[in-house]
C-alpha cells in the first residue's frame, strides 16, 4: 500500500474512533452501538460486510449480535461453536485470522444459510483481560482483500467496544433472576419509580398483578425441591408467553411473581390475570416424566396519583390475600 493511501486510513481510523466512544458516551443502547460499528467496519476496511459475535452465556457458542451487509438469514441463523469455522478458532487460539483465499483454508466452514460470497475473510477475538467475549469479522467476494493493517484497525475498534459490551452483559445479570430469567426484584425497585414519574407526566394507566403459587409448600414436601425449581421455571416461562412485550414479568420472591403492566387499566389487568390464571390452571407441567397441575393465585391493583411505589405494590398484595381467603386458584382487584 501506498503511504499516502496509508495515511489517509490511519486518519480515518482516528476520527471513527472518535465517533464510536462519542456514540458510547451519549448512552444509545447497546444494540445501536453494535450497529454503528458493524457499519464502520465496512467503511473503514472496504469490507462487503461485517459482523460482530458473542459468546453465549454458557461460553460455548458465538452468536451473531449486530452486522452490516448479511441477510437477516444470516445473521440470525449463523453460528458457530467454540473451535468450529474460522471465528470458532478465533475464540479457541486467542489468536486472529487474516485469510486471502479461503478455498485454501481448512479452518473455513460455510453454513447451510450463507449466501453472501466470501473470499477474504479477516476476523479478530474481543478480548477483556485475556478473557474472550467474542469476535468480529469483516469479508469480502474479492480475494486478498484484507491486509495487516486492516488487522489492527479490527482490533481497534474492538477494543473500543469491549467494555461497553461487558458492562452492558453486568448490567442484565444483576437484574436477571438466575433461576427463571425473568427479572428479580432489584429491577423492579429502578423501573417503578421510573413508571411512576411516566404516569404523571402523561396519565398513561399502570397496573400490578402479583400472583403465588398455591400450597407450594406442600408441592415441595411431596414432590422435593427439584421439581418445585421446574415448576418455577416453566410457570416464569408460560406466564411470558401470555403477556404483551410490554409487560414486564419480575420474580418478587421465592414462588411468587409481579407483572408490571405498563397501559393497562385496573379493568383490563384484571383481565389478564384472568387469562394466565385459567391458562396456568389447564397446563401440564413436566419433571422427570410426571406430570404435575398448580394453580395461582392474583392480586391486581392501579396505581393512582400520590401511592409510592410500597404502596402501590401492597394494594396487589391485598388482593392476592383476598384471593387466598376466598379459596385459592382466583383473581382479586383493589378498587379505593
Ligand atoms: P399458599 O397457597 O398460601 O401460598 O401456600 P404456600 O404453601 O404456597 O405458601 P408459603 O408461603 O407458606 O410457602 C411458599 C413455599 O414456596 C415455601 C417454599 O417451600 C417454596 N419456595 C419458595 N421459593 C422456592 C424456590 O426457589 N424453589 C422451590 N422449589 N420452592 C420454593
Ligand atoms: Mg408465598
Ligand atoms: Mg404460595
Amino acid at each position: 500500500m501506498r503511504n499516502e493511501e496509508s495515511r489517509d486510513k490511519y486518519q480515518k481510523t482516528v476520527a471513527s474512533l472518535y465517533e464510536i466512544t462519542r456514540v458510547i458516551n451519549s448512552g444509545r443502547d447497546l444494540e445501536y452501538v453494535l450497529r454503528y460499528v458493524s457499519k464502520e467496519i465496512v467503511s473503514l476496511l472496504n469490507a462487503e460486510t461485517a459482523s460482530i459475535m458473542l459468546l453465549d452465556e454458557t461460553g460455548t457458542e458465538l452468536l451473531s449480535k449486530a452486522s452490516f451487509g448479511l441477510t437477516p438469514e444470516e445473521e440470525r441463523y449463523i453460528t458457530f461453536k467454540v473451535g468450529e469455522g474460522v471465528a470458532g478458532w478465533v475464540v479457541s487460539s486467542g489468536e486472529s485470522a487474516l485469510i486471502d483465499d479461503v478455498t485454501q483454508d481448512k479452518r473455513f466452514k460455510t453454513s447451510e444459510h450463507q449466501v453472501t460470497v466470501i473470499s477474504s475473510l479477516l476476523a479478530v477475538p474481543l478480548k477483556i483481560h485475556n478473557n474472550i467475549i467474542g469476535v468480529l469479522t469483516a469479508t469480502h467476494s474479492r480475494k486478498n482483500a484484507f491486509d495487516i493493517q486492516d488487522e489492527t484497525i479490527l482490533t481497534l475498534l474492538g477494543n473500543s467496544i469491549v467494555l461497553d459490551i461487558e458492562n452492558a452483559r453486568l448490567y442484565r445479570l444483576s437484574i436477571t433472576d438466575p433461576l427463571t430469567k425473568v427479572y428479580n426484584r432489584q429491577f423492579l425497585y429502578n423501573k417503578l419509580p421510573e413508571e411512576i414519574s411516566r404516569f404523571s407526566r402523561y396519565k398513561t394507566p399502570l397496573s400490578i398483578i402479583l400472583f403465588d403459587v398455591d400450597y407450594f409448600k406442600k408441592f415441595n414436601d411431596t414432590y422435593g425441591h427439584d421439581a418445585g425449581d421446574c415448576i418455577l421455571r416453566n410457570l416464569a416461562l408460560t406466564v411470558k408467553n401470555n403477556i404483551r412485550a410490554t409487560d414486564l414479568l419480575i420474580r418478587y420472591g421465592g414462588e411468587e411473581f409481579l407483572i408490571l403492566s405498563t397501559e393497562s387499566t385496573l379493568d383490563e389487568a384484571f383481565a389478564i390475570a384472568e387469562r394466565i390464571r385459567k391458562e396456568i390452571e389447564n397446563t401440564d407441567f413436566y419433571f422427570d416424566n410426571k406430570t404435575f397441575k398448580i394453580t395461582i393465585s392474583l392480586g391486581v391493583s392501579q396505581y393512582r396519583t400520590g401511592l409510592t411505589p410500597e404502596e402501590f405494590i401492597k394494594c396487589a398484595d391485598k388482593a392476592l390475600y383476598i384471593a387466598k381467603q376466598k379459596g385459592r386458584n382466583r383473581a382479586e382487584k383493589i378498587i379505593e
